[in-house]
């Protein structure tokens, strides 16, 4: 067993701007071992050249990375994710010495890869291979369609700043970086100062893998005075820290001016619900315990989505204060580099001093009942030496005439359980800490789940349902997924991240852009009915993904919908409905003038018609969507399609995905049904098309 600081080399933290690694600054910041209190890195002190890392981003870093398409720069942030997972161990080695144990650095180092795989990912399957991104459908502007409106994103074309907290220096740094990236906007990463040395480690992963193009990203470190004076309306300021820093930053001339985005993700009072429903001894009540100590003692509290208050249905009070109390005198507080502790200690002694104090505010209009204030001894390190601080409870009898309790953030393992009389109470309560990051609720009562949502939703970014129907795959209160929203309304800040292409959108304009079908399936490079169709000679299921344009087009010939097809489509499917069958009851029926095609009967018959059936470029039909069946057809009628297709986007090497619109249409030219088919369809092999025939 080594602990966290033998034998180590100091650690020397600059800058990396326009290009290259700053030299050492001769002002130097010293960090100092949460554990031993010794000097353990040393960081440049002077604030950056940022004007210069500004300009360097906007002419260098932007332009290269606009360039590129969406997948493009999804497939360099999958190369990253694997880069920085091969060589994730050196991330894992400086971990400890933040006082995060290995579990703690899982959530950190391994959570913020998984962050920039899942943005990897979607950015290739939810993005088009494209440069603009098409938010929304069509709207129709014009009584005969010659003019329509699509609404776009193109990614900003300025510097997003990436102002960072302390307690996750690798999730925090990635989280921002991959959809900023993805989205195709250069950034420049400001980690907190105290666990800089990790963040730099990272950053020194991406640099060294040369995956990203040349201004891509930059890192910055010191005097952070001044560093937003350099922006202007196409850059934006994403920033996660304390309240009171977020005030300070709001308060700068740059921002003041209104011209420059900005993100917040500050301070949460967020609270834990143990349902109405639930009972000591339960599947759901260990479940609320389990979670509870986990969100208490992960990252010693450090952690932004922390459970801070614990509400309690009356009844139950003592038995959750007597089991949180067992678990938590059960939890080892020592060096996290050691097997076997659970908690190492806060980032550093001035984190100790602020989460002391902030507990001794607490304490105020509360009862400790399990814990001390007062220094403690941890596991492999001498008596008095580190930050290390006990996980405390409290317990609070009136939440409604409290307020500390739901306005102070002490940023460490601090929590108070306080009792609710029912669900609306809960959500009162819940409620009263000015807006949060989550809120999980513990129940299996839908009622009950319902309720609250309606009460509590507007009031926090998150809400976690947890029981004994979803534990075992449960994600956790305190993480943050990709997919999902991340942020929360009033005092968490405001702002959101993750919730998948969303974020990525926070680095992207939204414009309205209107004009004629045809100036629209240019610009966007989807098809939009009112477009020029192709009709060119061959069958499109004729031709390679290659060899296939957007807009082109067959119409195919008719076939005549019978009686007798009818009645054997009834037969064959066992889909008897009476509008297909009887005609008195079809004609009672407000929709159909008597007997009707059965709408899938169509579908199957429109397949017929446009299929092309030899061996050949489409692989495979994967779905389709946006059905409507729009005019019944009746016996005697007859149908034809049009086939068109509207949008490409490239899947693997091998084969790519058309997007076909396809519209129904009956002997007068009337639309009957449309929808969107999906195809895979294989790429051109090398040497020419064999599918010519
Ligand atoms: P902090 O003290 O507010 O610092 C946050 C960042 O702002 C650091 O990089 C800090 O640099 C920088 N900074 C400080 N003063 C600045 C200024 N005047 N202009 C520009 N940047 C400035 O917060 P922290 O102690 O690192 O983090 C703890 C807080 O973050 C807690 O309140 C926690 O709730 C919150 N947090 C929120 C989230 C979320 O997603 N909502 C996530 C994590 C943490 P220095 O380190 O050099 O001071």
């Amino acid at each position: 067993m080594a602990d966290s600081n033998s034998n180590r080399t100091m650690l020397s933290v600059t800058g990396f701007s326009c290009g290259g690694w700053d030299s050492v600054a001769s002002t130097r910041h010293e960090i100092r071992s949460p554990v031993t209190g010794e000097i353990i890195a040393e960081v440049n002190a002077a604030g950056p050249d940022i004007a210069a890392m500004v300009d360097y981003a906007r002419c260098t870093g932007g332009p290269r990375l606009r360039e590129m398409t969406f997948h493009d720069r999804a497939r360099l942030l999958k190369a990253l994710a694997i880069h920085i997972n091969a060589n994730k161990d050196c991330l894992y080695a400086l971990n400890p010495l933040t006082g995060a144990t290995r579990r703690d650095g899982w959530y950190d180092i391994d959570g913020g890869i998984g962050t920039v795989f899942s943005y990897a990912s979607k950015g290739r399957r939810e993005m088009p291979d494209d440069r603009i991104y098409l938010d929304g459908g069509v709207e129709l502007l014009s009584r005969n369609g010659n003019f329509l409106g699509q609404h776009v994103a193109t990614p900003l074309t300025g510097v997003a700043l990436q102002v960072n907290a302390f307690n996750f220096p690798v999730w925090g740094m990635l989280e921002k970086l991959a959809p900023a990236l993805l989205a195709g906007v250069p950034c420049i990463v400001r980690p907190a100062t105290v666990t800089s040395y990790l963040a730099a480690e990272c950053f020194r992963l991406i640099i060294d893998s040369r995956i990203l193009p040349e201004g891509a990203v930059q890192f910055t470190v010191g005097d952070p005075s001044g560093i937003f004076d350099p922006l202007d309306t196409q850059d934006i300021v994403c920033f996660t820290g304390s309240a009171s820093t977020a005030s300070a930053i709001r308060s700068q001339p740059a921002i003041v001016s209104g011209r420059i985005r900005l993100t917040v993700e500050q301070d949460s009072l967020n609270a834990t619900v143990l349902g109405p429903d639930v009972v000591p001894e339960s599947a759901d009540f260990t479940a609320f315990i389990d979670e509870t100590i986990r969100e208490i003692t992960t990252k010693a509290g450090q952690k932004c989505t922390a459970i801070r208050r614990i509400l309690v249905p009356e009844r139950q009070l003592p038995d959750v204060v007597e089991a949180i109390t067992f678990s938590l005198s059960r939890v080892s507080v020592g060096d996290p580099g050691l097997s076997g502790v659970d908690m190492g200690p806060l980032v550093s002694a001035r984190q100790l001093a602020d989460v002391r104090n902030s507990a001794a505010r607490i304490a105020g209009e509360t009862e400790l009942v399990s814990g001390s204030l007062e220094q403690i001894t941890a596991l492999g390190v001498e008596p008095g030496q580190g930050a290390f601080f006990s996980p405390l409870l409290f317990r609070c009898a009136d939440a409604d005439n409290a307020h500390t309790v739901h306005s102070v953030e002490a940023f460490g393992p601090v929590s108070v359980v306080m009792p609710y009389r029912d669900i609306a109470h809960a959500s009162d309560i819940a409620n009263r800490g000015g807006g949060s990051l989550v809120v999980s609720v513990f129940t299996s009562d839908a009622e009950a789940a319902r309720r609250f949502t309606l009460s509590s939703a507007p009031w926090h970014g998150r809400i976690y349902f947890n029981n004994a129907g979803c534990m075992a795959e449960a994600t956790g209160h305190g993480s943050p997924m990709p997919q999902m929203l991340h942020g929360g309304p009033g005092r968490a800040g405001g702002g959101e991240e993750l919730g998948g292409i969303r974020s990525v959108l926070h680095f992207m304009q939204r414009s309205a852009v209107q004009g004629s079908p045809q100036l629209l399936t240019a610009i966007t490079n989807q098809w939009v009915d009112g477009a020029a169709e192709k009709l060119r000679g061959r069958h499109p299921f004729r031709r390679f993904f290659d060899e296939l344009a957007v807009g082109d087009s067959i119409t195919t010939g008719k076939r005549q919908i019978t009686l007798t097809d009818i009645e054997h489509f009834a037969e064959f499917t066992g889909d008897r409905f009476y509008a297909h069958m009887d005609d008195a009851a079809a004609r009672r029926n407000p929709f159909f003038p008597g007997r009707v095609a059965h709408g899938y009967l169509l579908l199957s018959f429109a397949a017929g018609l446009f299929v092309d059936p030899e061996e050949g470029p489409v692989l495979a039909n994967t779905g389709l969507s946006d059905l409507t069946f729009e005019k019944p057809v009746v016996a005697g009628e007859s149908i034809h399609v049009k086939l068109t297709v509207k949008r490409k986007t490239p899947r693997t090497p091998e084969y790519g995905e058309i997007r076909w619109n396809v519209t129904i249409l009956n002997q007068d030219g009337e639309r009957v049904a449309g929808y969107e088919l999906r195809t895979m369809n294989s790429m051109q092999p090398v040497g020419g098309s064999v599918a010519d025939g």
